[in-house]
């Protein structure tokens, strides 16, 4: 695996591949690497010849309150995975190169509000023009044919391949499927906050999700009441509940009973981390 260590140097060796037809697979990351993100690796390399992998905590998408400084870094053990997974390139790029001036004097690139403005967005203003910001720079110095997000941010994916349509940006933004550990708890980098105890007790954010599946496909179409018996149970598990919703999958917004393609999408805080997880419903 070669290190690039700057955006000249990525953007230099990486168009050379591109020149030679080979397609480029990016999944771009903050580290401290779980099986959610190798698994993206693999999905990559399936469907290209060169992998590019990055790893850059990105100071613009977290808000003042949030764990920026905590958020753990865990380079030589990343580095150990991606060499495992046989990736071709870790980009590693600097604040500099990401913000030359520093991220206040850097512009932003912001997606539509009606996608951004709900979920995840209502409770962490600015997140997603971090998001957005960082992902076109990460993708301008790249140039991928193709770019891999996780449905974990299920949000984070639409959003990103609404901005790619709308910038007209040549590159296919793919979904990878949710890794989870085996008591069903979504992967996250930030499971690692959690006592055993309570990554426990974080699986039930998944069981009430899927509880609440369940009886919308029995036919509950009375979404504003599984609501509100879900956010009650999180409650009585422990959890601080940001949101828990059941939406159109096309837009986020709100489902109603007609719709056929729902997301049920949560946010909770567990302790000190703040969980999330989804799951689309197919219903016919
Ligand atoms: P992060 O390092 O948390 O910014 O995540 C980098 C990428 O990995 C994003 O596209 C995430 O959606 C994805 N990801 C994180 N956790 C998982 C997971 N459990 N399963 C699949 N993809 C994931």
């Amino acid at each position: 695996m070669q290190i690039l260590t700057n955006k000249q140097e990525a953007q230099r060796t990486l168009i050379e591949k591109k020149s030679q037809g080979l397609r480029v697979a990016f999944v771009p990351t903050m580290g401290n690497l779980h099986q959610g993100h190798l698994s993206l690796v693999r999905q990559a390399k399936k469907t290209s010849d060169i992998v590019v992998v990055s790893i850059y905590v990105n100071p613009l998408q977290f808000g003042p309150n949030e764990d920026f400084d905590a958020y753990p870094r865990t380079l030589d053990n990343d580095k150990q995975l991606l060499i495992e997974e046989s990736v071709d390139y870790l980009f590693l790029p600097s604040d500099s190169d990401i913000y030359p001036r520093g991220k206040a004097l850097h512009t932003k690139v912001d997606a539509i509000e009606n996608l951004t403005n709900k979920l995840c967005g209502a409770s962490r203003p600015g997140h997603f023009t971090g998001v957005t910001t960082v992902v076109n720079i990460l993708l301008n110095i790249v140039q991928p044919d193709v770019a891999i997000f996780g449905k974990k941010d299920f949000q984070q994916l639409m959003v990103i391949k609404r901005m790619v349509e709308d910038l007209c940006l040549p590159i296919d933004i793919v979904g990878g499927e949710i890794e989870r550990e085996k008591n069903g708890l979504a992967m996250s980098s930030r499971n690692g906050y959690l006592s055993s105890a309570e990554q426990d007790k974080a699986a039930h954010l998944r069981a009430i999700i899927i509880a609440t599946q369940k009886q919308i496909e029995a036919g509950d179409t009375n979404y504003a009441s599984l609501i509100r018996h879900a956010k009650q149970q999180l409650e009585n598990d422990g959890f601080k509940v940001d949101y828990f919703a059941i939406v159109r999958t096309e837009n986020l917004e709100p489902a109603t009973k007609n719709d056929k393609h729902l997301l049920i999408a949560a946010a909770a805080w567990l302790g000190q981390p703040r969980l999330i997880d989804n799951q689309e419903v197919l219903l016919n």
